[in-house]
């Protein structure tokens, strides 16, 4: 079902350009952009995502991954098909490929308001727009983050930060947190394996830091694409110098998928590898994702190495925020629901 869309604007003959991804798409009238469910239909672009939310779960908050962000509390996760990278390892293929293929735009119509009663009935503290790529449902995610917000509720975007500027803009008051990829520090690697560039998601890292947004970035590790120390230590560079070493860094374990089947996962030493140069650089929290039980899940204080917040998989124990409870360090985070959150 058509939507109109945001963020476009007509060109000569009936062409229109999106302006909310990094792509900008000139889109000729029948046709649809890159990431195939914005369409132009007789000089006008609709989004075919807005009645379409493809997947629907309740999370816990750590799983998106966030780990300064409400600990331990649960969020519902939306997200529809489609998306405006088409990464040759991606892990949700099923949901991100279809639509640039051609195949079917499929999902239920939740509406906003609907999406908001479900967050306050199941007692989310949160809601999460992730599992493909939220940019390419933006229409849908405004309307729902204005309307949980409205309602106390926080939101989160978990996303590969290829958006146009003003469309991270235009989010600016109502995303409280996000997760952003990094997912290699080589514009060949975004461009060849991606279908993407590297300079608009570090402009965009950049311009969240300075929006204020809480900020968590996340690198999937695959063995001989991305993994040596000098792009492992220039990513970590980066993040320390242009985000701050406050900034958490979750390094996860690749899993064979899509069209890297053949690629083996990343191995326990790799991962520790990394998670070393990260600390070695200066950054204060780095995170091994998808191994579960590892000790780096936890959150140690950068000052003591307590240990404030304790993750077992997904089961969190807080002792120590936001300040360490043995030497008094202030752990940076959202720690806290805003007053009267959770409430109907
Ligand atoms: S969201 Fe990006 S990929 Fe999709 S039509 Fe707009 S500019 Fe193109």
């Amino acid at each position: 079902m058509m939507y109109p869309a945001a963020m476009w604007k007509p060109l000569k003959d009936a062409t229109v350009q999106c302006c909310l991804c990094a792509h900008a798409c000139v889109i000729r009238p029948g046709k649809k952009g890159q990431c195939g469910v914005r369409s132009n239909h007789d000089g006008a672009l609709f989004t075919e995502t807005y009645h379409a939310a493809a997947a629907l779960n309740l999370d816990p908050v750590e799983k998106k991954p966030l780990h300064h962000f409400l600990p331990g509390s649960a969020t519902l996760s939306l997200g529809t098909m489609g998306c405006n990278m088409r990464c040759d390892f991606c892990q949700n293929y099923s949901l991100s490929a279809p639509p640039r293929t051609g195949k079917p735009i499929t999902g239920q119509s939740i509406p906003p308001a609907m999406l908001v009663a479900e967050a306050l009935r199941c007692g989310a503290k949160s809601i999460s727009y992730t599992y493909s790529e939220p940019t390419v449902f933006f229409e849908l995610m405004q309307d729902t983050a204005r309307l949980a917000a409205d309602n106390g509720l926080l939101n989160i975007m978990v996303s590969n930060g290829f958006q146009s500027t003003d469309c991270l803009n235009a989010l600016n008051g109502l995303i409280h947190a996000c997760n952003i990829d990094l997912k290699a520090f080589s514009d060949v690697f975004y461009k060849e394996r991606c279908g993407a560039r590297l300079l608009p998601v570090l402009e965009n890292l950049r311009h969240i830091r300075r929006m204020g947004w809480w900020l968590e970035v996340t690198t999937l590790l695959i063995p001989d694409a991305n993994d040596t120390d000098a792009e492992i230590r220039a990513m970590a560079t980066f993040i320390h110098d242009e985000l701050g070493s406050d900034v958490p860094w979750h390094i996860s374990r690749f899993h064979p998928a899509h069209k890297m089947l053949s690629t083996p996962p990343t191995t326990a030493v790799q991962l520790e590898q990394a998670w070393q140069i990260g600390k070695d650089t200066g950054l204060h929290y780095v995170y091994i994702g998808n191994l579960h039980g590892h000790p780096s899940e936890h959150t140690s204080c950068p000052s003591c190495g307590n240990i404030v917040v304790r993750r077992t998989g997904y089961k969190t124990t807080v002792s120590g925020i936001p300040a360490c409870s043995k030497c008094g360090v202030l752990i940076p985070g959202i720690w806290n629901s805003p007053p009267g959150s959770g409430k109907a």
